[in-house]
C-alpha cells in the first residue's frame, strides 16, 4: 500500500498536524490542500505523506482539494519554521501559514494574474464619469499625473478594480502588461575600489563561502558596508546560479537599497518584500523568489522565511536594529532565524551594524563569529562629525531649547546649509494638561496618555489609535485653560518658526508621513535643498544621506540613562550614532550638539570618542554583574484579559507550575508591566531567567502544554516571548 496520508499543517492554535487521505488528487509534500477542519473549511499544507494513521481508518476524512498545479513548498522553509515553531513556542501550523503571502492562504488558487499598469487614453474626459463615481474621479485624477500600477491603485482605494473595469468599458483607461516583481537595473554603474578593510572583509568571507560561518561586519556609517555587502553578492552570484538574501530593518529602506543594487548589479534579478506590497505582487515576488529567478531578496523581517531555491549568502544590515523582533503573534527575532537558517543550508551570513547588539558584541568578542572592521569612512573627504554636549543644567532653556544649539542653527541657516533637530520619540509627545487641577487627557482603553495634535485639533492615544476632539474645557473642573505641555515635534515646530520665521523647517514624524510616499516626497525635498531645519523622530535617523547637513541637534534623551529597561542605554547609543551619522557625510565637516543634564555620563563619553567598542565593554561588565542577557537567558510569558484577577490567577498558576518544573531556572513573581492596561485588556507577565538556554527550553515546553490545557486559556490571551527586547 502507498503512502496515502498526508500529514497536513493547518493554522490553528494546536501544535499538531492532522491527518488526511489524499482522495486521489495525487499532491506533493509542500503542496497546499483544502480540507474540512469541524465545521470550517481551511488551507493546510503538506508536511509529510505517511502510510498509516493512529486515527482509525473510518475517523479519516479525504481533502477537498488539491492545488496539484502550484510549486510544493521546500523542505527547508519547512525545517526553519518547524525550529521557530518549537523555540518560540508557538504552533506549527499558524507559524507555516502566516509566512506565506496572504494569497496563498485564501481558496482560491493562487496563479499569478499578469499585472497591468494603467493610463488614461488621450482622449479621456472627465464629464464621462458620473459625479457620483468618486473612486472613479480620485483614479482620474491620480492617473492625470501618469501611469498608476495595480499596487499603487489599490492604494488609492480598496474598490478600485470594480472603478478600473468600469473605466475601461467607457474607453477612459489604456492597459499596458507588465512583468511585474523581476526587473533589472538599466546599466551598470562602475564599481569603485575596495579599500583595504572592504576587500580584506570581501575576501575573507568569499574564501569560507561554502560553509556556515557567522560574520560580523563592523563599521560606522559610511564606512562601505554596503560596498561590501555588493562585491561580496558579485562575487559569491557569479556563475548562472545561487541567490542572496539581504534583510533590512525598515521598509523605507529597500527602495534605497533596491535602487543600489539594480544600478550595480543589473544582470541580477532582484525582488523585494515588504507589507507595503500589493498581495498580487508580493504573492508574484515570493514565487519568483522561491523558483529560483530571483537572484537577490531584499525584504523586512518577514522574508527570512521566504523560500529560496539555491541559496548562497544571507545578509543582515542594521543587524542591532529592535524592528527585526516581531511583536506579536510568533515573537520572533529575524537576525536570529537567519543565524539558524544559514546553519541550516550552510551557507556563511554576514551581520553589519555601526553598533552591534550587545549579544552579537559578545559572540564576536568570544569568537563564536568573526569579526570583520572597517575603520574608516570610504569616501576620503567624509570627515566624522564632532560630537558635544550642552548641559541642559546650565543653560536656560526656551521650550526646550538651548541658546547654544539655537545659535548653532543660526549660523547654518546663515550659511544655507541644514539642520536636524532629533527627538527620541518615546514618551515625549505632549499631552492636554489643566493649568488649574492638573488633570492631564488619558486614553480611556490604555493606561496612556492622549497626545496632542495640534493642527488637526485632536487628541490621539499611540497605542491604541483611540482618537477624539481637544475638549473645550477641562472635565475635572471646568477651567478652559488647558494646554499641551511636553516637547511634541508639533510644538517645536512652532517654537523654532517663533524663533528663525525665515528658515523652511520640515517636520518628519509618523503624522506627517502618514501619506504614502509622502516620506519620499518629504526627502526629495530635503535633497533639492528646499529645506533649511529638518526637525523629527528616529525615523530620520536611519539611513539616509543628506550631503548639505552640517548640523545635528538631539534633544530629549535623559530618560533613556535611567530607564527600568536594561536595554534603553544600549538603544539610545545605537539611536545617537546613527543621527550622528547622518551630519557631515560629504566634504562639509559635521557638528552634533547634543541637550543633555548628565554630559559625563559614560555613554556621551564613548559617544564623543566614536567608540561603540569602549562603551559595549562597559555595558557588557555591567549585564554580567547583573546576569542578565547575553550572559543569561530569559523568556517572559505575557497575558492579558479584561479583568487582572484572571491574568493574576493564570500566571500564578504558571509559576507554581514552573517552579515544580524546575529548579534550574529563577521564575520571579508575576508582575504588570509599564503599560499595565492597553486597549482596554489589563495586563500582567512573569519573568523565566536561567544561565543556559537549555534549561529555559526544557521549561518551556511543558509548561506551554500545560497552559494551553488550563481552564482560563479561553478567557485570557497569552504568548510566550523568547529573548524578549522589550519588558
Ligand atoms: P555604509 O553601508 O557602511 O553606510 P556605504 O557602502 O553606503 O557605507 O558607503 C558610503 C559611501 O561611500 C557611499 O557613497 C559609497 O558609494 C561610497 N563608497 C563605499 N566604498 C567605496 C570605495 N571603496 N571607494 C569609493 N567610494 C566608496
Ligand atoms: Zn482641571
Ligand atoms: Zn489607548
Amino acid at each position: 500500500m502507498t503512502a496515502s496520508i498526508l500529514k497536513v499543517a493547518i493554522d490553528v492554535p494546536l501544535d499538531s498536524l492532522f491527518d488526511y487521505l489524499d482522495g486521489g488528487f495525487d499532491v506533493t509534500v509542500g503542496q497546499r490542500v483544502l480540507v474540512s477542519f469541524g465545521r470550517r473549511r481551511q488551507i493546510g499544507l503538506v508536511v509529510a505523506r505517511v502510510a498509516e494513521s493512529e486515527l482509525p481508518a473510518d475517523k479519516l476524512k479525504p481533502i477537498e482539494h488539491g492545488y496539484v498545479d502550484e510549486p510544493a513548498l521546500d523542505k527547508s522553509v519547512f525545517r526553519l519554521l518547524r525550529f521557530c515553531a518549537d523555540y518560540y513556542h508557538y504552533p506549527f501550523g499558524q507559524a507555516l501559514l502566516a509566512a506565506l503571502p496572504s494569497r496563498l492562504r485564501q481558496i482560491e488558487p493562487a496563479v499569478s494574474r499578469k499585472q497591468f499598469a494603467y493610463q488614461l487614453s488621450p482622449d479621456a474626459d472627465i464629464e464621462a464619469i458620473p459625479r457620483r463615481k468618486i473612486v472613479q474621479h480620485k483614479i482620474f485624477a491620480a492617473l492625470q499625473l501618469g501611469e498608476l500600477s495595480e499596487t499603487a491603485l489599490a492604494q488609492l482605494s480598496a474598490s478600485w478594480r470594480k472603478a478600473v473595469q468600469e473605466m475601461q468599458e467607457a474607453g477612459l483607461l489604456q492597459a499596458r502588461e507588465v512583468l511585474a516583481g523581476l526587473k533589472t537595473g538599466a546599466g551598470q554603474l562602475p564599481s569603485p575600489e575596495l579599500n583595504t578593510d572592504q576587500l580584506q572583509a570581501v575576501t575573507a568571507i568569499s574564501s569560507a563561502a561554502q560553509q556556515f560561518k557567522p560574520w560580523l561586519l563592523y563599521g560606522i556609517t559610511g564606512s562601505g558596508k554596503t560596498e561590501v555587502y555588493i562585491q561580496l553578492i558579485e562575487r559569491l552570484l557569479a556563475g548562472n546560479h545561487g541567490q542572496a538574501l539581504v534583510l533590512v530593518p525598515e521598509i523605507n529602506l529597500t527602495p534605497q537599497l533596491e535602487g543600489r543594487f539594480r544600478s550595480r548589479l543589473p544582470h541580477l534579478p532582484l525582488v523585494s518584500l515588504h507589507s507595503n506590497l500589493g498581495e498580487g505582487e508580493r504573492l508574484q515576488n515570493w514565487q519568483l523568489a522561491q523558483s529560483g529567478e530571483a537572484r537577490i531578496v531584499i525584504g523586512t523581517r518577514l522574508s527570512v522565511f521566504t523560500p529560496l531555491k539555491d541559496l548562497k549568502l544571507v545578509i543582515v544590515d542594521e543587524e542591532h536594529d529592535a524592528s527585526y523582533k516581531q511583536q506579536d503573534s510568533m515573537r520572533y527575532h529575524a537576525r536570529d532565524v537567519a543565524l539558524v537558517r544559514a546553519q541550516q543550508e550552510k551557507v556563511p551570513i554576514v551581520l553589519g551594524s555601526a553598533t552591534p547588539a550587545l549579544e552579537t558584541w559578545h559572540n564576536a568578542q568570544s569568537g563564536k563569529y568573526e569579526m570583520l572592521v572597517l575603520t574608516n569612512r570610504a569616501v576620503a573627504q567624509a570627515q566624522l562629525p564632532q560630537i558635544r554636549c550642552i548641559d541642559a543644567t546650565r543653560n536656560v532653556l526656551q521650550d526646550g531649547l538651548s541658546q547654544i544649539l539655537v545659535d548653532a542653527m543660526r549660523e547654518r541657516l546663515a550659511r544655507g546649509e541644514q539642520s536636524l533637530l532629533f527627538i527620541n520619540r518615546r514618551g515625549y509627545s505632549p499631552v492636554l494638561l489643566c493649568s488649574a487641577c492638573h488633570w492631564i487627557a488619558p486614553c480611556m482603553r490604555c493606561s496612556a496618555r492622549l497626545v496632542v495634535h495640534l493642527r488637526q485639533g485632536r487628541l490621539r492615544c499611540h497605542h491604541c489609535g483611540h482618537e477624539q476632539k481637544i475638549p473645550p474645557a477641562c472635565p475635572s473642573c471646568g477651567n478652559t485653560d488647558l494646554h499641551p505641555t511636553g516637547h511634541g515635534t508639533q510644538r517645536l515646530e512652532q517654537t523654532l518658526a517663533a524663533l528663525m520665521p525665515e528658515a523652511r523647517i520640515l517636520r518628519v514624524d509618523r503624522d506627517s508621513t502618514q501619506r504614502k510616499h509622502a516620506l519620499n516626497e518629504m526627502l526629495d525635498a530635503v535633497h533639492a535643498g528646499e529645506v533649511d531645519i529638518l526637525l523629527g523622530t528616529q525615523m530620520l535617523a536611519k539611513g539616509h544621506d543628506f550631503p548639505n547637513l552640517t548640523l545635528v541637534g538631539v534633544i530629549d534623551t535623559d530618560s533613556a540613562l535611567f530607564s527600568p529597561d536594561f536595554r534603553a542605554a544600549e538603544r539610545l547609543f545605537a539611536q545617537l550614532m546613527q543621527v550622528a551619522g547622518r551630519a557631515g557625510r560629504a566634504d562639509k565637516a559635521g557638528e552634533v550638539l547634543i541637550q543633555t543634564a548628565f554630559p559625563d555620563h559614560v555613554l556621551f563619553n564613548a559617544l564623543r570618542a566614536h567608540d561603540y567598542a569602549a562603551f559595549a565593554d562597559s555595558l557588557l561588565q555591567e549585564r554580567e554583574i547583573m546576569q542578565f542577557p547575553p550572559y543569561s537567558h530569559v523568556a517572559l510569558l505575557k497575558a492579558e484579559a479584561n479583568d487582572y484577577a484572571l491574568v493574576q490567577r493564570f500566571l500564578r498558576f504558571a509559576a507554581d507550575n514552573a517552579r515544580a518544573l524546575t529548579q534550574k531556572v529563577t521564575i520571579y513573581d508575576p508582575v504588570r508591566p509599564q503599560m499595565e492596561r492597553l486597549k482596554g485588556m489589563e495586563r500582567g507577565q512573569l519573568l523565566m531567567h536561567a544561565a543556559d538556554r537549555l534549561s529555559l527550553q526544557r521549561l518551556l515546553h511543558p509548561l506551554v502544554e500545560q497552559l494551553r490545557d488550563h481552564p482560563l486559556n479561553a478567557r485570557i490571551r497569552w504568548a510566550v516571548d523568547v529573548d524578549p527586547l522589550e519588558f
